[in-house]
């Protein structure tokens, strides 16, 4: 066996055992999805009637663009959209609006809801979320191990990695405010976005700085 496979090996025999099979579960609720194109690419956004499911890049900008638009491609609607799954995405477009402006009202801006069938396992991966989506707000950064501290583990790191490789909801669950505990900023979505990981911190930091001045 070659040092890859088993290094590979012992990664799933350490993410299963921090995540038990039946602790798992899923939604069976019927999804709506949408997509927005934002500075950063495209994401697309899914939601049941309970709440979001996903929040994903799907493509990367070609060249970053100091734009803050950011706008919904309404014709991308599909799915079974109902009143509470409009609303959701509705909800989370308008959040993502003012996260890339970088509005103070994003501050008291609530989050969309988050479907509790994703979201709420009660194993450590989702605690890592819910802990990180909960104190790490705009602007701040924390490493995997101070997070790991945080969720009560401070052994885990790698767990957290994990968490953080299989979180289905970036920006509001902020996987880009885990770096490195060297300060380096370390990849994002197993390294293919690390330069979008980059400018979103900067981002971040453009108005923190913005916002202690006023
Ligand atoms: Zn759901």
């Amino acid at each position: 066996m070659g040092r890859k496979m088993m290094k590979r090996q012992a990664i799933l025999r350490s993410s299963t055992s921090t995540v038990p099979k039946h602790a798992r579960k899923s939604c069976a609720n019927k999804e709506a999805q949408t997509q927005v194109i934002c500075p950063t690419g495209t994401l697309k956004l899914s939601a049941c009637t309970n709440g979001m499911h996903s929040l994903k890049l799907e493509t990367v900008a070609v060249m970053i663009t100091s734009s803050k638009k950011c706008q919904e491609i309404t014709e991308k609607r599909n799915g079974d959209i109902n009143a509470d799954t409009s609303r959701h995405l509705k909800d989370c477009v308008k959040w993502l609006t003012s996260f890339f402006k970088g509005e103070p009202a994003l501050l008291s801006l609530h989050r969309p809801a988050l479907c509790p069938e994703i979201f709420n396992h009660g194993n450590f991966r989702s605690k890592v979320w819910c802990i990180l989506e909960e104190q790490v707000k705009f602007g701040r950064t924390v490493s995997y191990g101070e997070l790991a501290e945080m969720c009560g583990s401070p052994r885990a790191s790698q767990a957290v990695g994990s968490a953080m490789r299989n979180n289905p909801l970036s920006l509001i669950v902020p996987c880009h405010r885990v770096i490195l505990s060297s300060g380096k900023s370390g990849n994002y979505s197993g390294g293919t976005m690390n330069d979008t990981k980059i400018w979103l911190l900067d981002h971040e930091k453009t108005f923190k700085a913005s916002d202690t001045i006023h």
